[in-house]
């Protein structure tokens, strides 16, 4: 992901990219086949470059849910998922991520016809950084375990590290592969089964890896995979009486309805990934070029569709001029169009609903007196595509600068001192991420103790990896995906006590 910004030299579209690939799945999994909705129905999914039809997937509801559920919990209550070794867990983890490297193009391929992100971005960065994440767990699932406990008294104790059960997974549409791995990866090392419901918009290339999965050796029932709404086959799934654990990614709205879903039914625990409006802070010493295209890149990434993306571009009064008159030109730089072309930065956005949305928030950063500097208008008159977008004068109470807008559009605000910048950079219901441009290191330190933010990139923006946690303070969620972190959301701590008799020591 952090290397995704080689692209932005890209100056003009090249050839179309047309790698083969066919849409072969459509059906829900579950227990290891492939079914259709239990009602028969199914709903649309689109390309977002045209907003044409693409293929019809089939539409859970809450039965459909229950059967995932049923297969889920027998392939955990019975075997043979957390009655392996985890030794081979981690070999049938390790088949899986080999299949899906040699399935890169066409994953690929998939994941861009369905989303619109640049197939370049999706074959060179997401589908490899899917397959890491995938070796990355398959090396910690022989590697989970307990302690011994000193404890008072001629007892000995221990923990036992066990999985939690059946995980109900609920992703988003922005990175519909990059999610599933960050779900499924640490549950199938800890030893859980799943039943996951794909993004509406993007079902494709979950159903396609799924199968992978299965050719890798995963028993059925281990993975379930559910496409569907969110108010239907979503709220089944957070509410269900045999599901143990909830892991969601979304937004802030939804995220909430989870957790309140979860408490009402059988209180399982949650995990939120929600969204964000992160400061990237441009400190008056920083190295500007590097500051402005990273800045660019920090929110223009992925056509803008990040929670972490960089959404208030704070810059220091003395450098603010040079700064907002290179970041509008490399705005205006940007290439925009058919995301399956050589050289294109940004594609469309995902679907008319946020195509709009978008465009209400440039609507209202013009109507609230912030200066348009470059963009503000669509492109084309078919798909989805938004021209990049660079508003300066931002104020803090500006709903652009307060809302998470999910499209590519910069606000551009000023600021006098550190003290200043961290009050106002803190002073929003979210703390996903945020970005400190300093040649200071004692800068440096001020801002990423003073910032509450989950991440705090320093002189970068959007270094992911396995190893790194990733997660939110406030409003932006509770837990820790990825890392080490991510493996205490699918544990059990179980202690166990027994008398010792006639020890040697204690
Ligand atoms: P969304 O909340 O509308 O949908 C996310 C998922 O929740 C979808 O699968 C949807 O079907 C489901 N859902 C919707 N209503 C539901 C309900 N009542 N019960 C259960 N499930 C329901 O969000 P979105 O528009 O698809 O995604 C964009 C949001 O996701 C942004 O706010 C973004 O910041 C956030 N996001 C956060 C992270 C992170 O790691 N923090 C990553 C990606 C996206």
């Amino acid at each position: 992901w952090g290397n995704i910004n080689r692209f932005s030299s890209a100056t003009a579209a090249e050839e179309l990219i047309t790698p083969a690939v066919q849409i072969s799945y459509t059906q829900h999994l579950i227990n290891g086949q492939f079914v259709d909705a239990a009602s028969g129905k199914s709903f649309p999914t689109y390309d977002p470059r045209t907003g044409e039809v693409i293929a019809h997937i089939a539409e859970g509801d809450a039965e459909d849910i229950n059967r995932a559920v049923s297969a889920a919990r027998k392939a955990f209550d019975e075997g043979p998922w957390p009655k392996m070794t985890a030794y081979e867990r981690s070999r049938i983890l390790l088949r899986f991520a080999d299949l899906v490297e040699k399935h890169n193009d066409e994953l690929a391929a998939l994941e861009t016809w369905n989303n619109g992100k640049p197939y370049l971005q999706a074959a060179q960065s997401e589908v490899p950084m899917f397959v890491r994440l995938f070796h990355y767990y398959a090396g910690w699932a022989d590697k989970i375990h307990g302690l011994t406990v000193p404890a008072d008294g001629n007892y000995h104790v221990q923990t036992l590290h066990e999985p939690i059960g059946v995980a109900g997974q609920i992703i988003p549409w922005n990175f519909p592969l990059l999610m599933f791995a960050w779900k499924v990866g640490p549950a199938l090392a800890c030893g859980n089964t799943i039943v996951l419901k794909t993004a509406e918009q993007t079902p494709l290339t979950a159903l396609y890896v799924a199968k992978l999965f299965h050719e890798a050796g995963l028993p059925p029932g281990v993975l379930n995979i559910v496409s569907g709404y969110g108010p239907t086959a979503g709220a089944a799934l957070a509410s269900h009486m045999d599901v143990d654990k909830i892991a969601f990614t979304g937004s802030t709205e939804t995220g909430k309805v989870v957790l309140e879903l979860a408490a009402k039914s059988n209180l399982k625990p949650v995990t939120l990934e929600l969204g964000g409006k992160s400061p990237f802070i441009i400190c008056e010493d920083a190295e500007i070029d590097h500051a402005v295209e990273l800045a660019h890149f920090a929110l223009f990434f992925n056509q803008g569709q990040c929670c972490c993306a960089g959404s208030r571009t704070f810059v220091h009064e003395r450098v603010y001029d040079e700064f907002l008159e290179k970041a509008k030109a490399r705005a205006l730089r940007r290439v925009v169009g058919d995301p399956f072309k050589n050289g294109v930065e940004q594609g469309p956005q995902i679907d008319s609903e946020q195509f709009e949305k978008v465009l209400r928030y440039i609507r209202s950063g013009i109507e609230s007196k912030a200066t348009l500097e470059c963009g503000g208008e669509r492109i084309g008159s078919k798909g989805y595509f938004i021209q990049p977008t660079v508003f300066s004068n931002v104020q803090d109470d500006m709903l652009i600068a307060k809302d998470e807008i999910f499209g590519p559009v910069q606000s551009i605000l000023k600021f006098k001192d550190i003290d200043e910048v961290i009050k106002r950079a803190n002073a929003t219901r979210y703390g996903l991420a945020a970005g400190v441009f300093t040649r200071s290191l004692e800068t440096a330190n001020t801002l990423t103790r003073g910032l509450r933010a989950g991440t705090v990139w320093v002189n970068c923006f959007d270094v992911f990896d396995a190893a790194i946690p990733f997660g939110g303070y406030k409003m932006s969620g509770i837990g820790r995906e990825k890392g080490i972190y991510s493996l205490h959301n699918y544990l059990q701590v179980k202690a166990v006590v027994s008398p010792l008799k006639n020890p040697a020591w204690l």
